[in-house]
């Protein structure tokens, strides 16, 4: 009854807010977390995305929710990742509309309004909702909701079998990958595997993440390792033609009788030598290139800069498990 009429039921209050002195079921801002909270809201409001908003706190070493919490008092054993901000703190705060001041609580998710001073207005907490949602559109830009990018490299993990996209029902345009040996060839040959779309398309922005960090190339890494090929392929042109112009000479010298057959395949060995070195020292160069270029678009479509489907012939499969792991393997071995 006190959350349809608007009071605070939960053990603890939101981030950004304490329960009043005077009345527990009131919330009112919290002087320090309500700061940074507001600071959040309008960062996003002005179009910095969430990542850009981690960054922030953390270059600021501002103390996330359960840190506040623990320095005020809370005790217990709380899971809070690497004791930094993340995405999902973030994003978790941006898309709580108990900062709009209304309240949603209860096992029916009920939004009543209620008493306490929003730290967002509104209008800004929608408009972020709705770039959030043209941000997870992108995942599959417009004109490929209806395709499958995925096609042919979503596994199930019990068969091996290719799982097949479906349209999933209730909803307009929401999608998911079903194994359908099950229904096919008995129980006995797949217990039948299951994934969300959605689902499958994050643990794959999640894995890619990983992926590049791993592999990370800085800009002056790659420069500098240009910067050394260019001048092994110089070296080496320079060796080549020196051998090549030793080897002319020897050749004439081998016609005149002057050196024996033996003596000018010996310099003609190392000629073909130095030219086999200078080829090997090119495509090296061009591989690495290669490699790099690669690594900014997936760089870029790990940020959602560049949409998945750019990316997707990187990724050889993705296979879905019954305890609805999602792994990502992707092709390049570098
Ligand atoms: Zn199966």
């Amino acid at each position: 009854m006190k959350a349809q009429h608007g009071e605070f039921i939960g053990p603890r209050a939101p981030f950004g807010y304490q329960k009043s002195s005077e009345n527990p079921g009131q919330l009112v801002p919290d002087p320090v977390a309500a700061v940074i909270v507001r600071k959040i809201f309008e960062m996003a409001a002005s179009g910095t995305g969430v990542t850009g908003i981690v960054r922030y706190l953390n270059d600021r070493s501002l103390p996330t929710p359960i840190q506040y919490a623990r320095a005020h008092g809370l005790d217990g054993d709380f899971d809070d990742g690497i004791g930094s901000w993340n995405s999902r703190s973030v994003k978790y705060i941006l898309t709580n509309r108990t900062y709009t001041g209304m309240l949603v609580q209860g096992k029916e998710k009920r939004a009543v309004e209620a008493t306490h001073e929003p730290l967002v207005d509104s209008g800004t907490f929608d408009a972020i909702q709705k770039a959030f949602q043209a941000r997870a559109y992108n995942v599959v830009p417009q004109g490929q909701s209806a395709d499958n990018i995925l096609k042919g490299k979503v596994i199930c993990g019990c068969c091996g079998g290719k799982m097949q996209r479906k349209r999933g029902t209730g909803h307009a345009d929401w999608h998911f990958f079903t194994c359908i040996t099950k229904n096919r060839l008995g129980a006995d040959k797949c217990t039948g595997m299951y994934a969300r779309e959605e689902d499958v398309f994050n643990a794959i922005y999640r894995q890619l993440k990983d992926y590049v960090n791993e592999r990370y190339i800085t800009n002056s890494t790659y420069k500098q390792k240009i910067q050394e090929y260019a001048e092994q392929i110089a070296d080496l042109t320079q060796r080549k033609t020196t051998a090549w112009i030793n080897a002319m000479e020897h050749y004439e010298q081998y016609m005149q009788g002057e050196i024996s057959k033996e003596e000018f395949r010996a310099v003609q060995d190392v000629a073909n030598h130095a030219k086999e070195g200078l080829i090997q020292a090119t495509e090296s160069k061009d591989a690495y290139e290669k490699q790099y270029a690669r690594f900014r678009k997936l760089l870029s479509a790990s940020s959602k800069d560049i949409p998945l489907s750019e990316i997707v012939d990187c990724i050889d499969k993705v296979v879905v498990d019954s305890r609805g792991k999602i792994v990502a393997k992707w092709l390049m071995q570098w």
